[in-house]
């Protein structure tokens, strides 16, 4: 099949490399000259694991092209075409919609056969209708328009397209529904369900997913302020609750509060769904909430520990990234985190394995980053724990409570145990930790 993918960013390159990774031959398209000049060079511009592999030998294999020019891409003949652009939160919460709207118009207008036309990025519900109306008023080939939302998750990106637990599709046309389905059958050998629903119920799908997955972190989080205010343990609370077989333990972990460029959007787009269709939105705005807080927590407790006044304390941060095993920081914690420590006067280092270049271009020299986690917590009154990498799990505790001008250590990922910490000498505080 001939595929055109629109936006090759954390979602559109990992489709366009995966399915041309299954025989598909597949165009991805970008308006950043600089990314489509890396991809064009063999460099991979993000960071995912396992995925430079990939783009290289499918590149090499002719399979994979890369370009900035949709029109051209899309006249080339394209059978089925992802939209994958970014659709940042707007000024009040909702989708921005401009992005999508700018690619599908190109799109529409550059047809040359009946085409597929599916929405990878994330979208209200509607949007779908939307993209009938801009196609029907411009192309002058029969296209099929599809939903097909997006569930992987940064840093397992690959794994999950290529073994998914579900994939969704929206849609009202046999030809969209064959074209994706044919597209899609290798990936569920083992029996998950592709899911043939209407538009509306396959856009909305996609919030309720991420919103649920919000809505049991942020839960997590209240409860573990309650833990602390109690007594009570969260990691034992949340071995107890996960167990039952109804809840189960996905999720269930408390920290430094979610991130990144899917669930922070996403809960908002939905409220703000909510609001413009004037149904309640309770749940949606008591999760953020509970978010917002949750990522000023750590700085917090370090003006609880230190005072107001944080001129002449160095603060070192181990992990920048939203989460581990990605290069992503949009609305990472420790960015809330790194604002607070810097508005009271803190000197701040940080570390982190792949997320430097980003902060530093994010930052500049308001941070002094160190490669080395060691040398970023020498002489530091305080090490703070915000991602959970593997290399932060095991670390040599020797090693850091030498280094550290006062051995405190805030763990916002709970991945410590208290009283081992408390036995090395560590003043150490986890979240909801007894
Ligand atoms: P991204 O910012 O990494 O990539 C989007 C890309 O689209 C950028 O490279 C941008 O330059 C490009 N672009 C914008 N306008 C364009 C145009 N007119 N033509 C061509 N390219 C254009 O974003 P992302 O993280 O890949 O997310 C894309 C969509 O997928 C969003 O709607 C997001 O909510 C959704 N999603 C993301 C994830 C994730 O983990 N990142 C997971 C599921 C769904």
């Amino acid at each position: 099949m001939k595929i055109v993918v629109i936006g090759t960013g954390y979602v559109g390159l990992v489709q366009g490399t995966c399915l041309a990774d299954s025989g598909h031959t597949v165009t991805c398209v970008d308006i950043d000259e600089n990314k489509v000049a890396m991809l064009l060079r063999g460099e991979i511009p993000i960071y995912e694991p396992g995925l430079d592999e990939l783009v290289i030998r499918n590149a090499k294999a002719g399979r994979l092209k890369f370009t900035t020019d949709t029109a051209k891409a899309v006249a080339e003949g394209a059978e089925v075409v992802f939209l994958a652009v970014g659709t940042p939160p707007g000024d009040d919460g909702s989708a921005e919609l401009k992005y999508l709207f700018a690619a599908a118009k190109t799109v529409a207008l550059s047809l040359v056969e009946p085409t597929v036309v599916v929405t990878k990025s994330t979208v209200p519900v509607g949007t779908g209708r939307k993209l009938q109306a801009i196609f029907k008023e411009t192309a002058k080939q029969p296209f099929f328009i599809a939903s097909n939302p997006e569930f992987l998750k940064e840093g397992d990106a690959i794994n999950d397209f290529m073994k998914p637990d579900r994939i969704v599709v929206g849609c009202d046309s046999e030809e969209a529904k064959k074209a994706l389905t044919s597209m899609y059958e290798p990936f569920v050998r083992t029996d998950n369900p592709i899911l043939m629903m209407d538009i509306e119920s396959a856009e909305l799908t996609k919030y309720a997913a991420n919103a649920f997955l919000a809505t049991k972190i942020s839960f997590m989080n209240e409860l573990a302020a309650l833990a602390d205010a109690t007594g009570a343990d969260i990691e034992t609370v949340r071995k107890g609750m996960g167990f039952d077989r109804r809840i189960g333990h996905l999720f269930l972990f408390s920290g430094v509060g979610y991130g990144g460029s899917c669930f922070p959007k996403d809960v908002k787009a939905l409220a703000a769904l909510a609001k413009e269709k004037k149904v309640g939105n309770a749940v949606l705005e008591a999760v953020e909430e509970v978010n917002d807080a949750q990522k000023k927590l750590l700085a917090e407790r370090v003006v609880e520990r230190f005072g107001k006044d944080l001129k002449g304390k160095r603060i070192a941060l181990w992990g920048i990234a939203f989460k581990p095993r990605t290069d992503d920081i949009r609305e990472a914690p420790s960015l809330e985190i790194i604002d607070i420590l810097l508005a009271h006067g803190a000197t701040v280092t940080a570390t982190d394995p792949v997320a430097m270049p980003n902060a530093k271009k994010l930052l500049g020299d308001k941070v002094t980053f160190f490669e080395d986690p060691y040398a970023a917590i020498e002489g530091a009154d305080a090490l703070l724990v915000v991602t959970e990498w593997n290399e932060f799990r095991r670390p040599d505790f020797a090693r850091i409570k030498k280094a550290l001008r006062t051995p405190v250590l805030f763990d916002g990922r709970n991945v410590y145990d208290p009283p081992a910490m408390r036995e090395l000498g560590f003043e150490y505080r986890g979240i909801g930790r007894r």
